[in-house]
């Protein structure tokens, strides 16, 4: 019971964190307030107290009361459905053999202004990835790096950059895939409209020309500023992203942009010459595939054939 009472008080105080009730630097009510608020005893309050600051989301000052240190919170059953898109991402994505080692990093937004996010954490494969693994970030904390559950510095620092500067971008995965990365690292890193999958991208692509080393600082700060209204960001030399109001349309941006960069990649192989469309109806095409917009259906898909076959990604 006594077990119980403590959970519910950490609940509590992480359910007021979550809302921005309580935010960073703010003092909590004080143990004796909490006790007669929530019922519990102050020993109850210190306890689960205890433990919050172990986790480094609070902070006691002694003799002035505790404060709110962090709200990086890895609350295991918050934003289920926003957690179970993601994992089925991660989970899909690997399927497709688009994941690098334990590298690249997908990120769901979570409340208005896009500052707090859903990220893999550091170290697992796309392939083991499951709900409860995310770790929920917020990208105005500088001491997230400090925090015990720490994601990848890259990871951080392209995402946090991204969703901090494009509120729009509630969804954005990075991925090193083989096809998108290749041709990121020609010298005319173009989506060529020669096929109905290469239309679907054209003016639609920002294009990044200035690789300048791995995505942390001030170059994950410069890449954030490129996206614009695009659902893709081709990163010269580099690889893609994507970005998109859902999972599902991000993730159908980041196939599709994959297969079309396979067709490119195939077709510059063979040496003959290519046709390439006019700008008049790879542009309609282009409006088509927007009009058509198949990726609900497509992500369902995906995620009926998980749920039969490595349901474990819910965990
Ligand atoms: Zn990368």
């Amino acid at each position: 019971m006594a077990q119980k009472l403590y959970q519910t008080v950490i609940d509590h105080i992480n359910d007021r964190i979550s809302s921005e009730d309580f935010k960073i630097g703010d003092f909590i009510p004080s143990e004796s307030q909490l006790s007669k608020h929530l019922n519990v005893s102050v020993g109850t309050i210190r306890k689960a107290i205890d433990k919050l600051e172990n986790n480094n989301i609070l902070h006691r000052y002694h003799g002035k009361g505790t404060c709110v240190k962090s709200n990086l919170l890895t609350m295991k059953n918050d934003f289920r459905a926003e957690r179970l898109d993601l994992a089925a991402a991660f989970r899909f994505a690997a399927r497709l053999n688009m994941h690098e080692a334990v590298a690249n990093h997908f990120s769901l937004a979570v409340n208005k202004s896009g500052s707090k996010f859903l990220l893999n954490p550091i170290g697992k494969h796309f392939s083991e990835i499951s709900a409860s693994d995310l770790i929920l970030i917020d990208a105005n904390n500088k001491d997230t790096m400090n925090h015990q559950d720490a994601p990848d510095p890259t990871a951080w620092a392209i995402h946090s950059a991204l969703h901090r500067n494009n509120p729009q971008a509630r969804c954005i995965l990075h991925a090193h895939p083989q096809y998108a990365t290749i041709l990121s690292s020609l010298d005319d890193k173009e989506m060529k409209p020669i096929d109905q999958n290469t239309m679907r991208f054209y003016d639609r692509v920002s294009i990044d020309r200035d690789y300048s080393g791995m995505g942390l600082g001030k170059e994950a700060e410069r890449l954030s500023t490129l996206l614009g209204d695009n659902p893709v960001l081709m990163m010269g030399n580099h690889g893609v992203l994507t970005a998109a109001r859902t999972v599902a349309s991000a993730f159908d941006e980041l196939y599709y942009f994959e297969r079309s960069c396979q067709t490119l990649i195939g077709a510059y192989q063979t040496g003959k010459k290519i046709h390439v469309v006019s700008d008049k109806v790879a542009k309609k095409t282009a409006q088509q595939w927007i009009d058509y917009d198949a990726s609900d259906l497509h992500f369902a898909a995906l995620k009926r054939i998980l749920d039969k076959e490595e349901p474990d990604y819910k965990n």
